[in-house]
């Protein structure tokens, strides 16, 4: 069992206590009573908090914490032993002190002289607020040493998602209840990923502002987003790469599937910063760490470092996607074999044919003005090519948009021509319209001719302006959650071999987006 500790961070008792209300209302295992957060400490205080939690029959941690370890106010060595052996005197479920002080002869000889005669476990601790340690395995088995018996927590700020993997080694070898945590932007998948792991305990914060460190992500997001009570060891990990990556609608919608057709897997938003080498090293270490990792889709900027990659060391890599030249799935399948896949492209020309009520070789001949010469535009033009579609491409910049016509055979033109088309299926693929900017439309409404059909790929806001002014004028209109929704749910059938819950994710996206 891995425990999920709220921390309680207020400068008054008054404070601290309606924190320990509010906290409690979430259902979290434990309460860290971060007494370092206090002004003016004194022992009575102490007691005062602890008599108020233990009437809620809430476990406690007592923290006193170090201002060099990320303590906030700067109380005296001496005050804050006192508070962590009167703590341990009077019953608290655990305290927290650092190893570098546990080092010190009298605080050890406070520390062991309190645990002597109470119930109350040890958590030995060491934070770098600025790095990783330099050595986390020799610093792991140094604290171990020092006390075999305590809680070993080790919490670091990585520079990249991949110094998170010495993390989830260490959890993965550990001899002891341990607590090992990544913080920041680059470490919030550490603190999802601690229940696989079975470390003792996660830190959630109590909402999405109240985080005590860098990262903390709130226990109701824990709880309802990443299915925190679903979390086995045995639980497959999925995820989407990007960067950025926190607005992404992909782990709510998997996630959402998962629980709803009862799947033991979990997706994860995984922030990966850099270009091919980071990318690189990042599925190496997937690979290297088998912790379970099926699939990832990859979104902006990594979909040609995802298809470089395959291309070089991958197993197989789609047809399409090397003619698209973009990879948006990833497969890791048995034996350590990478697979490349773009769905981008199934979805698009799903979404039209559904929409429209054609098979896909009616599009064959149809006239097509495509919006924008970037990754969607690629996926777009390569299948509608595919089909045999007449296509021009408008950009503004005439530059891309000639290259992908040479590539793909279609004509091309500068953008404000896009004004003048007389095609019969328009598909704008800029992010024109797009939240916030939802007034912006790439097209006036007058360019637009009754029983056109005009389709947007731009999902957020779903009736964006220029889909407005397709249904003033009487044109067909495709939005593009349904191109969003069918790329999604052929991922999901690479990465499980069945089909997600076409309902279920409609749900979540209009839960979501509204
Ligand atoms: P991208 O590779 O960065 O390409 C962006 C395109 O938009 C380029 O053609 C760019 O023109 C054009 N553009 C951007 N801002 C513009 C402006 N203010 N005026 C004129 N043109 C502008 O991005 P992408 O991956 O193709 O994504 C494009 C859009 O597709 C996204 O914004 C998103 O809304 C949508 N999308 C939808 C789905 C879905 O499943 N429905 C999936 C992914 C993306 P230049 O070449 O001149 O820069």
């Amino acid at each position: 069992m891995t425990d999920i500790a709220i921390p309680i961070s207020a400068s008054n008792l008054t404070d601290a206590k309606a924190q320990v209300e509010l906290a409690i209302t979430a259902s979290p295992d434990i309460l860290e009573l971060r007494t370092d957060y206090l002004q003016n400490l004194t022992a009575d205080m102490l007691d005062e908090l602890l008599a108020f939690t233990a009437s809620k029959n809430q476990p406690v941690i007592v923290t006193c914490r170090d201002p060099r370890q990320g303590g906030q106010n700067d109380y005296p060595l001496d005050l804050r032993i006192a508070i962590l052996t009167r703590a341990a005197s009077a019953g608290a479920d655990f305290i927290d002190c650092e190893y570098e002080n546990y080092r010190n002869e009298d605080t050890f000889a406070a520390i062991r002289q309190a645990l002597s005669s109470s119930n109350t476990r040890l958590i030995l601790s060491a934070h770098d607020f600025s790095g990783c340690f330099k050595d986390l395995g020799a610093l792991y088995e140094e604290m171990l040493a020092a006390d075999p018996e305590a809680i070993h927590k080790l919490v670091y700020t990585p520079a990249h998602i991949n110094d998170c993997f010495q993390a989830f080694k260490l959890l993965k070898n550990k001899r002891s209840d341990a607590i090992v945590l990544a913080m920041g932007p680059h470490g919030v998948i550490t603190r999802i990923l601690a229940k696989k792991l079975g470390a003792f305990l996660t830190f959630a914060s109590l909402d999405e502002i109240a985080e005590t460190a860098p990262g903390q992500i709130a226990i109701q997001t824990l709880k309802s987003l990443y299915r925190w009570d679903n979390i086995t060891p045995n639980t497959r990990l999925f995820g989407v790469i990007g960067n950025p990556v926190a607005h992404s609608l992909s782990p709510a919608i998997f996630n959402a599937c998962f629980d709803k057709q009862g799947i033991d897997a979990l997706y994860l938003p995984i922030l990966l910063a850099g270009e091919g080498d980071q990318f690189d090293s990042f599925i190496e270490n997937v690979i290297d760490a088998e912790m379970d990792f099926h699939g990832f889709s990859v979104t902006i900027p990594h979909k040609a470092h995802a298809l470089d990659y395959v291309e070089r060391k991958g197993d197989y890599l789609e047809q399409l996607a090397a003619d698209i030249g973009a990879v948006n799935t990833l497969k890791i399948g048995f034996d350590r074999i990478v697979s490349g896949y773009n769905t981008d492209y199934a979805g698009a020309m799903d979404a039209i044919e559904s929409a429209l009520a054609v098979g896909k070789h009616s599009l064959h001949s149809v006239d097509v003005a495509i919006i924008g010469a970037g990754g969607v535009a690629r996926a777009l033009v390569a299948g509608l090519s595919d089909v045999g579609a007449s296509i021009t491409i408008y950009n503004r910049t005439l530059e891309k948009a000639k290259s992908l016509a040479e590539e793909f055979n279609c004509k091309y033109a500068p953008l404000p021509k896009a004004h003048e088309t007389n095609a019969r299926l328009i598909v704008n693929c800029t992010s024109i319209g797009m939240h916030p900017n939802v007034e912006d439309s790439p097209l006036p409404q007058e360019t637009i001719k009754p029983g056109t059909a005009v389709f947007d790929t731009v999902y957020n806001p779903l009736k964006t302006k220029l889909l407005q002014y397709a249904e003033q004028q009487n044109a067909k209109t495709i939005n593009g959650a349904e191109m969003f929704i069918r790329q999604a749910m052929a991922q999901f059938k690479i990465f499980l071999a069945k089909d997600a819950d076409e309902n279920q994710i409609r749900k979540t996206i209009l839960k979501n987006l509204l």
